[in-house]
């Protein structure tokens, strides 16, 4: 986390506008960002939905040939075009040798998670060892508290975020009751000032301060799904730590959106999904950190076959040899066919990096912060006109590609005007619409465009 030593997005701006000599909000201004990027290229990439095949567009307000403006890769990830032929590879391999897959060509299913486990490393900023693709989210999150939540007397508090994911809000709740533990008194929940959307820093830490003593577990999300807040991860982490509690993230809306160094930073635990950010598709292979710091000291729970060292667990001798770290955490065997697109998909991120993507994104969604700021503030003098407000932070370390938006006119009509103009995002009670320029495969073009169409978007809620 060192974007201020970036440029600038104000800066790159108007440099571009001077050398163009045209305004910041001028098209060729997203033209020559776009010819700039050097991270473009990877569009290519993707299926990019056409306007055409979406459910709820308006012929008559578009051109049907025209790609989608999709912002919704916080929550959907778009294809790579490499899945179909990587599933391909394993279904072929099925036809042709049945069983013998089990340990043949590029991903033999006994250790296809691990053929691919490599390309996370420098996603998540871990060592193989400690990364371990398994299940789904909220099912690795349970396994992981099964593990680092032993409540004590003194010590059996889980800190969360009031308005945490609900399948993160529900497993908590149910791993207190797992425990025979009072669910108010142990799940200590944190919300924002009395009139504010998003967590302050120097708030969450004073609760660890203060409340540390008693809670074992700390649990945040590493970007905040609704408010697209990116939490101070190292920080919290040695506060919590501090204070003798395991600190643990949901990295479901932070993975493949910013640079992490969970070994670095210490952090006990994380979990991912990978259908958001990393465009695995629905139900996607999902994703556990262990910190190796625990190997000796933290088992899992519960275990199965897979939990078992490789070398002897054909022996199928019932006599449990655990596998150390992360990948003693798995239990079944893994499935191949979810392994396919998360392969294609991680594969363009090594060619693209992290680092490289994160600096795209901290410009696009600068670009997108600037034109929203420009066109659609609060205006004094014309109170008729609809005004856009971010709730996102505006500082760019307290947040990821995604802004969220709310507006003075319904937000669920803003957002029906969107859909029929071909703009893929969406609506999150309470009154968000979330857009997330994803830096893979979103284009300074695409948010230029999606300011046109958002302006005409108003102007339709307006005169309605
Ligand atoms: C998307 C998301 C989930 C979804 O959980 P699954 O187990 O993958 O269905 C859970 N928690 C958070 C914070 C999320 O953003």
């Amino acid at each position: 986390m060192e974007p201020s030593r970036l440029e600038l997005p104000a800066d790159t701006l108007q440099r571009i506008a001077s050398e163009l000599r045209c305004h910041m909000t001028d098209e060729r201004v997203a033209l020559r960002l776009d010819e700039e990027d050097k991270l473009r290229h990877f569009r290519e990439h993707f299926h990019i939905p056409k306007v055409q095949d979406l459910p709820s567009i308006d012929l008559s307000l578009v051109n049907k040939d025209e790609n989608s403006i999709y912002f919704l890769g916080n929550s959907h990830g778009l294809q790579p075009k490499l899945v179909k032929t990587y599933l391909d590879e394993e279904l072929d391999k099925w036809a042709k040798m049945g069983a013998y897959g089990h340990d043949r060509g590029k991903r033999p299913w006994i250790t296809g998670d691990e053929t691919i486990a490599g390309l996370m490393t420098d996603i998540v900023g871990a060592s193989e060892k400690e990364i371990v693709l398994m299940n789904a989210l909220t099912v690795n999150l349970h396994l992981l508290l099964l593990s680092f939540f032993k409540p004590t007397p003194k010590r059996y508090k889980i800190l969360l975020e009031a308005k945490a994911f609900p399948s993160d809000h529900y497993a908590v709740e149910s791993q207190l009751q797992l425990h025979g533990l009072n669910v108010e008194k142990s799940m200590r929940l944190i919300k924002p000032r009395e009139g504010e959307e998003t967590l302050r820093m120097e708030d969450i830490l004073e609760i660890i301060e203060k409340e540390g003593d008693s809670i074992a577990v700390i649990l945040f999300c590493g970007v905040h799904f609704y408010t697209g807040q990116l939490f101070n991860i190292p920080a919290i982490t040695k506060a919590g730590q501090a204070k003798g509690c395991f600190v643990g993230f949901d990295l479901a809306h932070a993975v493949g959106n910013v640079e992490l160094h969970l070994h670095d930073w210490g952090v006990d635990f994380a979990c991912w999904c990978s259908y958001k950010y990393l465009n695995s598709g629905a139900g996607g292979l999902a994703g556990a950190f262990v910190h190796e710091k625990h190997v000796h000291t933290i088992k899992p729970a519960l275990v199965g076959w897979f939990s078992h060292e490789l070398k002897t667990r054909f022996k199928m001798d019932n006599k449990l040899q655990l596998i150390p770290g992360a990948n003693g955490f798995r239990i079944s065997n893994p499935p191949i066919l979810l392994v396919c697109p998360l392969h294609a998909s991680l594969e363009i991120f090594k060619q693209a990096t992290m680092k490289a993507l994160r600096r795209k994104s901290i410009l696009l969604t600068g670009y997108l912060e600037y034109l929203l700021k420009h066109y659609f503030s609060k205006d004094k003098a014309d109170t008729k006109k609809p005004f856009v407000t971010i709730i996102t932070p505006a500082r760019i370390d307290d947040r990821g590609c995604q802004l969220t938006l709310t507006f003075s006119v319904p937000t669920k009509n803003v957002y029906e005007e969107l859909e029929k103009r071909g703009v893929v995002c969406d609506k999150r009670e309470p009154n968000g619409i979330r857009v997330a320029p994803v830096p893979l495969y979103n284009s300074f073009h695409d948010v230029y465009k999606f300011i046109n169409l958002l302006t005409s978007a108003l102007d339709s809620v307006a005169t309605k």
